[in-house]
């Protein structure tokens, strides 16, 4: 094992912390545990995924590209999902689109008539 910023192999263990094996350092006396789990990707990543599962993905699939355990993923696709009824995205974009124009629209023509 060697030291995740410098490369040494002069580690030294160094107690616990959150239950796990914690090192030193005797070099540049960074702290490190051995199996750091990633606290959290970037939501680039994260949307990613999301877009690959609503594409027809499989989860399993997801993991074999990404390299993401898939619990993670299941877990981003709910949260996804719970943030899109929570934000009523369920209205297609063309009906926005629509009302959109319509408003356009009716806007001219009020203001057209009240200058006359
Ligand atoms: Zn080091």
């Amino acid at each position: 094992m060697n030291c995740p910023r410098c490369a040494s192999d002069k580690i030294v263990k160094n107690g616990h912390r959150h239950g796990k094996q914690s090192y030193l350092c005797r070099d540049c006396h960074r702290q490190f545990r051995q199996n750091p789990t990633p606290q959290g990707y970037s939501a680039d990543v994260k949307d990613l995924c999301v877009k690959m599962s609503l594409n027809g993905m499989g989860f399993r699939g997801i993991e074999r590209v990404t390299g993401i355990n898939h619990n993670s993923v299941i877990n981003w696709v709910r949260q996804a999902e719970a943030a899109i009824s929570d934000e009523n995205y369920e209205i297609p974009e063309t009906a926005q689109l629509d009302e959109l124009q319509t408003f356009v629209g009716a806007k001219k023509t009020k203001f057209g008539s009240g200058l006359s």
